[in-house]
């Protein structure tokens, strides 16, 4: 019997360690019962323990411990839709996780964050920009559906004004694990937000062309859209970068 208290304690804390729970409080009843089994063995535990729960102010754990928590798109996309970790959540009609091809798809693509036509149907770059992107990835020789398309920050900043490094911080790690679990060939980051969040740098002038890392991901920086419907000129450049990808992947233009 006084098996029973310390398997049920140690579902207990087991379940309460997948939970990512370092401390757990412990009614003294159940403490009494376990120094019990210690002191006085099986016997003693069961009669201090009486028929008493396990431990803790919460609801005892089921018996078999609860399975590892696994990661999924879906959800950091139900986490994005709730997420107030900064104040971009105030204005947001709702947030835009990314969309695409999800299965080690050969690019993806980073921008900045939603602006309006995003943050109104909760897709990333549907607006003018996006049909920019759309035509640069159709370059490549992808469609839309075959490369995956996420931003920096999943809501939209008001007036589309960059965001900030605090509302950047707070998003990049849902990114994080977007990444980890889409497993992209290649990244592009499109424009200066994207090389900031990414790798901590500024200056796509400078970097755009040149390869970088981004946790073992071979990543391209090259110019935002939004930029190039701004400046078309630099399209010429930016078709240069995508061809460094191209290249890579074996895809001739
Ligand atoms: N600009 C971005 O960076 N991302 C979008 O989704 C749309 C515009």
């Amino acid at each position: 019997m006084g098996d029973d208290i310390i398997d049920e304690v140690t579902d207990y804390l087991r379940y309460r360690t997948e939970c990512g729970e370092r401390t757990v409080e412990l009614e003294s009843e159940t403490i009494a019962a376990l120094r019990s089994t210690r002191n006085n063995g099986a016997e003693g535990a069961s009669r201090a323990a009486g028929a008493a729960a396990p431990a803790a102010r919460e609801a005892p754990p089921p018996k078999k411990s609860a399975p590892p928590e696994v990661d999924t798109l879906e959800a950091i996309a139900a986490e994005c839709a709730v997420c107030a970790m900064c104040g971009l959540c105030n204005g947001r009609k709702q947030a835009v996780p990314g969309q695409g091809y999800a299965a080690n798809p050969d690019i993806m693509f980073i921008g900045e964050a939603p602006g309006a036509d995003e943050d109104e149907q909760g897709l990333a770059f549907v607006g003018r920009a996006g049909q920019l992107l759309t035509k640069m990835i159709a370059a490549m020789g992808y469609t839309r559906d075959e490369v995956f398309i996420a931003n920096i920050c999943k809501c939209r900043p008001p007036n589309n004004r960059t965001p900030t490094p605090e509302e950047m911080a707070a998003c990049i790690p849902f990114l994080k694990r977007q990444i980890a679990l889409i497993k992209p060939k290649y990244i592009v980051a499109l424009g200066n937000t994207a090389i900031l969040g990414l790798l901590g740098k500024t200056g796509i002038m400078r970097l755009h062309g040149v390869w970088q890392t981004f946790e073992g991901i071979p990543l391209m920086p090259t110019f935002h859209p939004a930029y190039l419907l701004r400046a078309p000129a630099a399209k010429r450049d930016c078709w240069n970068d995508l061809k460094l990808v191209m290249a890579k992947l074996g895809k001739t233009p």
